[in-house]
């Protein structure tokens, strides 16, 4: 098991170092693109590659008071029950978050403990039991509203054909794209990514629609385009 509050000394070190600096208190924006590392000096050296002084960092303390917010879901009796279970990572770094933002891009390091992925799960078990349904966004299906918090609003029929949409949705933008002059112009896949993010902002905001494959499938189209006129 790791432990995060050496964790977070060894990064505070690291970037002393470094010379970088860590900026505190900035929480996650989740649109856009984020790329995941499972190392921080990896991701502390692509910022310094990047010419990028200040890093963002989040640490999050479990403590007691965590226990509130479960009352509105837990019984009495199982609130206590984890609370004795969990009292000895009181006043620990439960998980880390270690960032910055580079062209639209989110580079980021994130950990959290064992403990505290354990901690969520036995604290959203007991919720399956006093589970409520509420209805698809698009039909009258139920869907548990334990999904929906997780920002899972459709039943599984509306899914399967969200996705479905998506897909055809990606061929049609592909063809509609490899004509497309300033696509076509752009020169890696950082750039294209961008112009479709700003040209197609809807687009980047639909998660049943992937704006990298739209991309690759673009481009295998003007590659092919090219062979067949050669
Ligand atoms: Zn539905």
């Amino acid at each position: 098991m790791e432990d995060l509050d050496l964790l977070k000394k060894e990064i505070e070190n690291y970037v002393q170092e470094k010379n970088i600096q860590l900026l505190t208190g900035v929480s996650l924006n989740n649109k856009g693109s984020i790329l995941f590392f499972n190392d921080f000096k990896q991701l502390i050296n692509i910022a310094i590659e990047k010419n990028i002084k200040n890093l963002f960092f989040d640490t999050n303390i479990f403590k007691e008071e965590n226990f509130e917010e479960l009352k509105e879901i837990l019984e009495e009796e199982k609130i206590t029950e984890l609370k004795l279970k969990y009292s000895s990572y009181f006043n620990k770094i439960s998980y880390i978050q270690l960032f910055f933002i580079n062209e639209g891009f989110t580079f980021l390091f994130s950990k959290s403990s064992d403990w505290f992925e354990e901690y969520n799960e036995d604290s959203r078990e007991e919720t399956d039991d006093n589970q409520e349904e509420v209805k698809c966004k698009d039909c009258d299906n139920l869907v548990h509203s334990f999904s929906v918090e997780r920002g899972e609003e459709y039943c599984f029929v509306c899914l399967d054909k969200k996705k479905k949409e998506g897909e055809i949705k990606i061929k049609e933008m592909s063809k509609i794209l490899m004509e497309d002059k300033e696509f076509n112009n752009c020169k890696n896949e950082m750039e294209r990514k961008i112009y479709l993010e700003e040209k197609y902002p809807d687009l980047a905001d639909n998660r049943f629609f992937n704006i990298n494959i739209l991309s690759d499938r673009t481009r295998a189209l003007i590659n092919m385009k090219k062979r067949d006129s050669s």
